[in-house]
């Protein structure tokens, strides 16, 4: 399975961090080694010292397919979850500075915490889908699916122009504004709605 993570989809955060609004979705890969065992700590990697949280509803791809009409987006997804991207920010801006891809920023182990938990799509307004992330017991950011510049639908069409979609990939469709660092002893919950998703202790 893959791991397809979009940026800058949320105008609120594309301005926290300076950054310019892109027409189409920017999108970028973590390798399957990202994603953690159930239950497991996030341990903060030696070589940052600046590893930020960014929230993100995920979708799951139910259904094989490639250069997917907008209009048919729906039937291959059923559920949502969500995650935290967890983003090496230092290393990130020295990317970002010399032009490089952000893969070391953004795919190292740890780097993509799920939720074990999926919420069928057919029981959420998908346009307003309210989420939210804790850290200890503190409100740090609220996001809302109608905020978001790219669709779902028009996310899942456009990504599938690239690359073909297997069931079991998951989409990470961005953050809202809120993004900070983590520090050891931190304990991060996620919500979709009122319903706790996911748990992450830093160490
Ligand atoms: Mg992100």
């Amino acid at each position: 399975m893959k791991i397809i993570c979009i940026g800058r989809n949320y105008l609120n955060h594309v301005k926290e961090l300076n950054n310019q609004i892109s027409k189409e979705p920017l999108f970028f890969l973590k390798p399957d080694t990202a994603i953690q065992p159930k239950g497991h700590p996030f341990f903060i990697p030696d070589f940052s010292d600046n590893i930020h949280y960014e929230l993100e509803l995920v979708l799951k791809i139910s259904k094989n397919g490639k250069n997917i009409d907008e209009r048919f987006s729906h039937k291959y997804y059923n559920e949502i979850g969500i995650g935290i991207d967890f983003t090496a920010r230092d290393i990130q801006e020295e990317c970002k500075k010399n032009g490089h891809p952000w893969e070391k920023a953004k795919g190292f182990d740890g780097s993509a915490q799920v939720s074990q938990k999926f919420i069928n799509k057919n029981s959420l307004d998908l346009n307003n889908i309210s989420f939210k992330l804790k850290i200890n017991q503190a409100v740090v950011q609220i996001g809302n699916s109608k905020d978001m510049i790219h669709s779902f639908d028009y996310i899942i069409s456009y990504i599938s122009k690239f690359y073909t979609l297997r069931a079991g990939d998951l989409i990470f469709t961005g953050t809202p504004s809120g993004v900070g660092q983590v520090k050891i002893g931190d304990k991060l919950e996620g919500y979709i709605v009122e319903e706790k998703m996911l748990t992450v202790n830093i160490k």
